[in-house]
């Protein structure tokens, strides 16, 4: 798999605005937000994209990949009020970085309209 600009970042050879990591997760502002808080929460591991997710291998990381979600909203505040994932897969999925990442984003109502 190529590497992205995500793995310049987890390697901190780039600059980004992280708030939260652990040993296998990094989670840091996107640097260009779609909603008042944007957060990409990614695996340190290069793992493409979605499809290459298989259930019971990918399970822990999988698990990990949430909890660092939850921790993140927690640490933006806006655990209570809600927050959005999303993640987008491939061409038509919108993605361009292929390194597999959750968005998190909150600080809004926000409307439903994937166009
Ligand atoms: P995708 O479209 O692949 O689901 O999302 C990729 C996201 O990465 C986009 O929201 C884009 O703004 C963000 N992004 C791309 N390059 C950089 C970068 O160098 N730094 C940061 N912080 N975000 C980036």
């Amino acid at each position: 798999m190529a590497e992205t600009i995500f793995t310049k970042i987890i390697r901190k050879e780039i600059p980004a605005q992280i708030v939260y990591e652990t040993d296998s997760i990094l989670a840091f502002k996107d640097i260009n937000p779609k909603a008042p808080y944007h957060i990409l929460i990614i695996p340190k591991i290069e793992i493409p994209d979605l499809r290459s997710i298989d259930g019971v291998i990918h399970s822990e990381l999988l698990g990990k990949l949430i909890d660092a979600a939850n921790k993140v909203a927690e640490i933006l505040g806006v655990k209570e009020k809600g927050y959005r994932i999303v993640i987008n897969c491939g061409e038509e999925g919108g993605q361009e970085v292929y390194h597999l990442h959750l968005h998190l984003l909150a600080g809004k109502k926000l409307g439903w309209n994937p166009a």
